[in-house]
């Protein structure tokens, strides 16, 4: 008998792997990888291509609404590379959004209703057949609350800061440990304490520290945890 689909909705902080980890057990359970973020990097892009951020770094106000009215966000899988693109426009940025400066300027664009209300629509639409993995810091709260299976993973700042830089490093993209390190706690605080969905682990979410474990270890972790929620 096939295995009846469920939902996977992984939370928690920057950086601690989760974007590794969804993909992992989507390929493991043949469902599709669904990166949230991949989505507030998209429109944070495309105000900073618009010049709506001023000086402190923060998004100007009121002229978001109209943006997000002009943004057309769609992902699409490229058997080549074998990974999910995110496209703004109809322009692959998938790569672009990664930066630095990016980072630095999505948690604002992320804290806004507006853009919040778009995206979730967006993101249950692609939830409605379930077999999806999708990762983020409000999908088990806000997005999916009745999945399936939610995991809040975790893990401390240093060793989520060690793994952003490495990653950074490995693509070519500059950056210093320091530099990254702020970045992840600036985050963390400006996610966890907004009014609109803040990020926060669901009261029925399984957490899981990773900082001293493997992708494999994690996977040996994941296999039992969801042999006991699809048995039940
Ligand atoms: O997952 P990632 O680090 O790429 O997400 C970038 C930013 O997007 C987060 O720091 C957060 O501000 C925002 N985000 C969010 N809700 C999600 C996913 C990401 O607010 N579901």
């Amino acid at each position: 008998m096939e295995q009846k689909k469920i939902i996977v909705a992984l939370d928690g902080h920057s950086s601690c792997g989760k974007s590794t980890y969804a993909k992992r057990i989507a390929v493991e359970l043949g469902y599709s990888y669904i990166d949230s973020g991949a989505m507030y990097r998209a429109v944070t892009l495309a105000a900073m291509d618009a010049g709506l951020f001023g000086g402190t770094g923060e998004p100007l106000p009121g002229r978001i609404e109209e943006l997000l009215d002009r943004i057309e966000l769609q992902l699409r899988f490229n058997p080549e590379l074998r990974r999910t693109e995110i496209f703004l426009n109809g322009r692959m940025v998938e790569d672009l959004i990664r930066s630095m400066e990016v980072s630095s300027h999505v948690s604002y664009i992320a804290a806004i209703s507006p853009v919040r209300k778009k995206m979730v629509e967006y993101q249950r639409k692609l939830g409605e057949e379930k077999g999806i993995v999708m990762d983020g810091r409000d999908i088990g709260t806000v997005v999916f609350p009745d999945a399936e299976l939610k995991i809040f993973l975790t893990a401390s700042l240093e060793v989520r800061a060690e793994r952003r830089y490495k990653e950074l490093i490995e693509k070519g993209m500059p950056a210093s440990l320091d530099e990254v390190r702020a970045n992840l706690a600036k985050r963390d605080h400006i996610d966890s304490t907004r009014a609109d969905s803040p990020l926060k682990q669901a009261s029925d979410a399984i957490v899981l520290d990773n900082s001293d474990m493997t992708v494999e270890q994690q996977m040996e972790w994941f296999r039992k945890i969801y042999e006991k929620i699809t048995a039940g």
